[in-house]
């Protein structure tokens, strides 16, 4: 029997092929989902030359063209759904209603994308003739693009975070090379299929699978002046050390707190907690960056809290992530899982309290719950990425807010409050890149302003905020009015 054809990738709006490949597998039953064709260095070359001769023409491209474009992807991606969310659950072990729920927010941002092109670049206008040296002239300001836009993509939400790159580049009339994560390339080489049913420009987009290896050369180049990275942090500021005069935004990871205060005290009220916690710290196996890791409970309720946290953690379905039922699939990859049993077993063995879970079959790592973690352990500083949370409690509103800022993270938080002067005073004092009141830090919009502080990051994605940040503002001045 013949192996079927390697996946291609995308060159210039394009289907092609290079000469090597590499597998994708799922790390629930080890099984191949797809041979994917990697790009040599001179197909490479070709579609950084490309994106790089269009960006003019793209950029001046009317915003009827693009907007079209992007509500076709949308249209598509919604008709797709099913298709495309097996794919992301197969590639990246993730349970199917959560990939179904990826697939519809990678939708929304298409649609915004194309609201957003509609209105975008107006322009803004500024009287001058207030001095009088300026008498007769008038400011305008409109925002151009930066120019071509290198997007990084991670394996956590492979299609939606692609989407944030995609969307907003071809929304400003960037050019973009998408590079999706080795892990999970699948839903990102679909996503080409449908911007190449677009009127869209050849050059002005690609989507290339190259190794990790041949990156820092792309990174490097000066033909691609903006870099949109979502992954790691050590890849990350590594990107922004060596490439320092480009336009870089990162989007990193985090240890995301759930504080919740002492107001939060009712039985309904703790019971919404728990539940959120719970389904929080393990969704996409606890591999979002705004996962729940740490609860910092007012020492008023800890006591309360805890059980239910404990018994909602334990209600978690873990299993077959294709099957409807599972909460809680595979990692991404077995050693991603031995690497969480490491740190769990750290803890443990430095005296924490394991209160529910602590265990690993292959990919899977089981819920898990920990109470009175020593400081120092591995766990208590670093991203944990995996179904992990701590907890601990705090005596009243101040301590709990530092100790939710006693982190080198600050993605974002969560306060279950129902007080209004605490959200505010929250807000002020958190330092984070959102603050969520009433829920865990894991809400995320995809049209809202979406980044860290700290080491979680720099820079702000979020349809409108990622165009913000692919264009700059050019003033055109006139005279003699
Ligand atoms: P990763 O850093 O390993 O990889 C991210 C991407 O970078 C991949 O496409 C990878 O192939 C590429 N890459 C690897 N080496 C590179 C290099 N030298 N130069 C350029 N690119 C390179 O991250 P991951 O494991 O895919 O993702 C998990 C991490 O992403 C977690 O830390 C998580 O918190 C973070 N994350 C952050 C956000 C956010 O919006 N803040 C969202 C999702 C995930």
């Amino acid at each position: 029997m013949t192996s079927p054809a390697p996946h291609a990738f995308w060159l210039a709006g394009r289907k092609a092929t290079g000469e090597e490949t590499f597998d994708v597998t799922n790390s629930w039953d080890g099984r191949l989902v797809g041979t994917v064709s990697v790009p040599t260095e001179a197909q490479v070359e070709e579609a950084v030359a490309a994106a790089h001769a269009v960006r003019e023409e793209f950029a001046g491209t009317p915003a009827h063209v693009r907007t079209a474009a992007l509500d076709h992807v949308a249209k598509r991606l919604a008709e797709r759904t099913e298709e495309i969310a097996q794919l992301i659950s197969a590639e990246n072990g993730k349970p199917i209603k959560w990939a179904r729920g990826e697939v519809g927010r990678a939708v929304s941002v298409f649609r915004w994308a194309a609201e957003e092109a509609r209105r975008f670049n107006a322009g803004d206008a500024q009287r001058l003739d207030t001095d009088p040296g300026s008498t007769g002239r008038l400011a305008l300001t409109r925002r151009f693009p930066r120019g071509v836009v290198l997007g990084i993509a991670p394996f956590n939400f492979p299609l939606n975070l692609a989407a944030h790159k995609v969307a907003p580049a071809i929304a400003v009339g960037a050019p973009i090379i998408l590079k999706p994560a080795p892990a999970t390339p699948l839903s990102s080489l679909v996503l080409g299929e449908l911007l190449a049913e677009t009127e869209l420009p050849a050059g002005s987009w690609s989507v290339l699978t190259v190794p990790n290896d041949r990156m820092p050369a792309l990174v490097q180049d000066e033909r691609l002046p903006v870099i949109s990275f979502t992954g790691s942090g050590p890849v990350g500021w590594s990107i922004l050390d060596s490439a320092p005069r480009k336009h870089v935004t990162l989007e990193l990871g985090g240890n995301g707190a759930a504080v919740v205060l002492a107001d939060w005290s009712s039985e309904a009220d703790l019971d919404w907690a728990a539940q959120r916690i719970a389904t929080f710290s393990n969704y996409q196996g606890g591999q979002s960056c705004i996962s729940v890791q740490r609860v910092i409970a007012d020492a008023s309720l800890y006591e309360r809290l805890v059980p239910k946290v404990v018994a909602a953690v334990e209600a978690q379905v873990t299993g077959d992530p294709s099957d409807a039922a599972t909460d809680v699939g595979p990692l991404v990859s077995e050693d991603a899982a031995k690497r969480v049993e490491s740190w769990v077993d750290e803890a443990v063995a430095a005296g924490a309290k394991l209160l529910a879970g602590g265990k690993r079959e292959g990919a899977t790592y089981a819920p898990t719950v920990l109470a009175d973690v020593p400081a120092g352990v591995t766990i208590a500083c670093e991203e944990v990425f995996g179904p992990v949370l701590t907890l601990s409690k705090a005596d009243g509103e101040e301590a709990a807010f530092a100790a939710v800022n006693d982190s080198p993270y600050g993605l974002q938080a969560g306060v279950f409050t129902h007080d209004l002067q605490t959200a505010f005073r929250a807000h002020r004092a958190l330092e984070t890149g959102g603050v969520v009141i009433g829920d865990v830090p894991s809400y995320r919009a995809d049209q809202m302003p979406y980044g860290g502080a700290k080491q979680s990051g720099v820079g702000r994605e979020g349809v409108r905020y990622a165009m913000d940040d692919y264009t700059y503002e050019r003033v055109l001045v006139l005279t003699g009015l």
